[in-house]
């Protein structure tokens, strides 16, 4: 019931039984989504399209939903495949110029006015005057010619992009150049999380279900059947993370079958399971209190989902399931000597730590972080690495995910073997009491760790749970102890001259977080004492070419008023004591009673 009689005709305009789905089905329901700002409208919004997309698709495929999906949530693959948008300014101007006519610096001054280049491709476009009616995209066309733009690379390959934009922006109509400019960016912008996607998968597939059944269903029924398929498509999400498995077995198998056909394998990086910080080890004994529970080591290094496929390939896959093995050739190659003859597939969670070969010792992450990234040769690398594995997720064709930490850890080391430093299991020591959990946090220091992992051991509390903060594993971490608390990603996106001796640098900065569900930087604070005048002078440089006359639209700044605004590109990790609530900032708006803000910070 979402849409509106005249909004449901107007999407399904021109849209064939068994044809392709067309975009402006998609980018009329974007607009939709956009124009609303409650998550349960945007959800139903999305639903009533894609359950249109199943009705609408030929038995049998599965692609047509499956590209929907995709750019619904701006992907063209999952993430470990990694095909990525993301094109830059320039180049999106110049392709807006040669489609529409207008001039690039007609563009740049829309631009600066309306902070958003979706927009003035839109406007663009609409005003331009046109002898005949394009021939209507369809998602097929431009999910393809999306792909093509990012997989074109080498010589002439701005050229040759430029040059599909630009084709693609001729055949645009009403919202379509909005998205398809966003989708280039890399930015939909609409606000549409990822989870909500995934309910509003699962919401249509029950909807399509009941369509079938011809039978009629009390609300009851419906609500229960709508809530218990989006946990059902939630879990197996989080455990097999990539449509082109989930989609077609969730088409073939219906919502009640495809759990049994959708389970880690190997091969798919599942999204790893976080933990909770806590400020004392009072907190973990209040926590765990009357449980079982072992304490580990706190790695410095970096998270590595390492997969043995049954074929007796290896893949090495980050926190955010990047393929890594290019960049961890070593570990690929060393790997094998850890494995015992019974290991034939697998899944490991563990830390890539940099370790000195000669000492022994364990370095900090730093060192990890000035490899490359890509086609790194074993014999140029010169701080090695050694992998802690703290977990086995996978084993011999069995997923593990709902076994106790303890029969799990118990797995891992049977199958595998110690390699001095090369391969090790995370040091663990399953102490109890406030003193023995002290001394192991002082010695993970002295070992140059960042401080202790604190696991639950028994029961189902102790099952791994892919993508969740949970509260089963709690991090202790020495500079919390010193009454310091977590760190924060933030975003320079604003600027305040300075006063006397600093007026001809910035004096103050204005930060932001980002929050990847609206896709909007939200202001939490104004930080501008403690630093050198050699770091402001050097922040000066850094920051003035990204100056912007205008503040970016996905900006939302509240009552915040700096002298100039940035392009938000600079990162800066804040150390902060505390969080206060804030009538100025926006951060966490309408989460927490009223904003955030960070009251003192490092
Ligand atoms: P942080 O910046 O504190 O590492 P984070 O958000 O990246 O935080 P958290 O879940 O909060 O991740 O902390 C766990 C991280 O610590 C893991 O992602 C992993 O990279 C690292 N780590 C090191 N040793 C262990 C261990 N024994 N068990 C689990 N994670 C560990």
């Amino acid at each position: 019931a979402a849409l509106s009689k005249k909004d449901d005709v107007d999407i399904k305009g021109g849209w064939k039984v068994g044809a392709p789905v067309p975009y402006a089905a998609l980018t009329k329901t974007f607009a939709h989504i956009e124009a609303t700002t409650k998550r349960l409208e945007k959800t139903a919004f999305l639903t009533c399209f894609l359950l249109l997309v199943i009705q609408r698709s030929a038995k049998g495929d599965a692609k047509s939903l499956l590209q929907a999906v995709y750019l619904c949530i701006n992907r063209l693959s999952p993430d470990y495949i990694g095909i990525e948008l993301g094109i830059g300014e320039s180049l999106l101007i110049k392709a807006i110029g040669e489609s529409t006519g207008r001039s690039i610096a007609v563009i740049k001054a829309d631009l600066q006015r309306e902070g958003d280049l979706g927009l003035v491709a839109m406007n663009s476009k609409n005003s331009q005057k046109t002898l005949f009616k394009p021939k209507p995209l369809t998602i097929p066309f431009v999910f393809q010619n999306l792909k093509d733009i990012a997989l074109t690379s080498g010589n002439s390959s701005q050229a040759k992009k430029v040059s599909i934009i630009t084709k693609l922006l001729a055949a645009c109509q009403d919202f379509e150049a909005k998205y398809i400019v966003r989708s280039l960016e890399g930015k939909l912008r609409i606000g549409n999380a990822e989870r909500s996607v995934l309910v509003a998968i699962a919401h249509a597939a029950v909807l399509a279900e009941r369509e079938r059944s011809h039978k009629k269903w009390s609300p009851e029924k419906l609500a229960a059947r709508l809530e218990e398929g989006a946990n059902i498509i939630k879990a197996v999400y989080s455990e097999l993370p990539s449509y082109d498995e989930v989609i077609p077995a969730l088409l073939e198998h219906g919502i009640d079958g495809i759990r049994s056909h959708c389970k880690l394998t190997p091969g798919v990086p599942l999204k790893p399971m976080l933990a909770k910080p806590t400020k004392a080890i009072g907190e973990v004994l209040d926590r765990f209190e009357n449980k079982r529970f072992t304490c580990e080591y706190k790695y410095d290094g970096e998270r590595a989902q390492v997969h043995k496929l049954a074929d007796g390939s290896v893949a090495v896959f980050s926190r955010n399931s990047e393929d890594m093995s290019k960049k961890y050739p070593d570990l690929v190659e060393q790997l094998p000597k850890c494995i015992k003859d019974s290991t034939k597939s697998f899944v490991l969670d563990a830390e890539a730590v940099a370790i000195d070969r000669v000492t022994g010792k364990l370095m900090p992450f730093q060192e990890l972080s000035r490899r490359k990234r890509k086609d790194v040769k074993v014999e140029d690398i010169q701080v090695r690495v050694c992998l802690f594995a703290f977990d086995l997720l996978y084993l011999n064709g069995e997923p593990l995910l709902q076994q106790s930490l303890f029969d799990r850890r118990k797995l891992l080391r049977e199958h595998f073997a110690i390699v001095p430093g090369e391969f090790d299991f995370a040091k663990s020591s399953d102490s109890e009491t406030t003193e023995e959990i002290q001394i192991f946090l002082e010695e993970s220091v002295k070992d140059g760790c960042e401080g202790l992992m604190v696991k639950m051991l028994d029961s189902d509390a102790s099952f791994y749970e892919p993508s969740r903060r949970s509260v089963n594993w709690l991090k202790l971490k020495k500079d919390y102890l010193a009454g310091i608390g977590d760190s924060l990603d933030l975003v320079v996106v604003g600027g305040y001259y300075g006063k006397g001796k600093r007026t001809n640098v910035y004096g103050a900065f204005l930060l932001a977080c980002y929050d990847s569900d609206s896709e909007e930087y939200q202001t939490i604070c104004k930080i501008g004492t403690g630093f050198s005048e050699e770091a402001l002078q050097a922040h000066y440089e850094t920051l003035k070419p990204l100056e912007l006359a205008k503040v970016r639209g996905d900006v939302k700044v509240g009552g915040a008023k700096p002298d100039v605004w940035f392009e938000p590109q600079i990162v800066w990790e804040v150390l902060t004591a505390d969080l206060s609530l804030s009538p100025v900032y926006t951060a966490a708006q309408g989460l927490a009673r009223t904003f955030l803000f960070v009251s003192s910070w490092h």
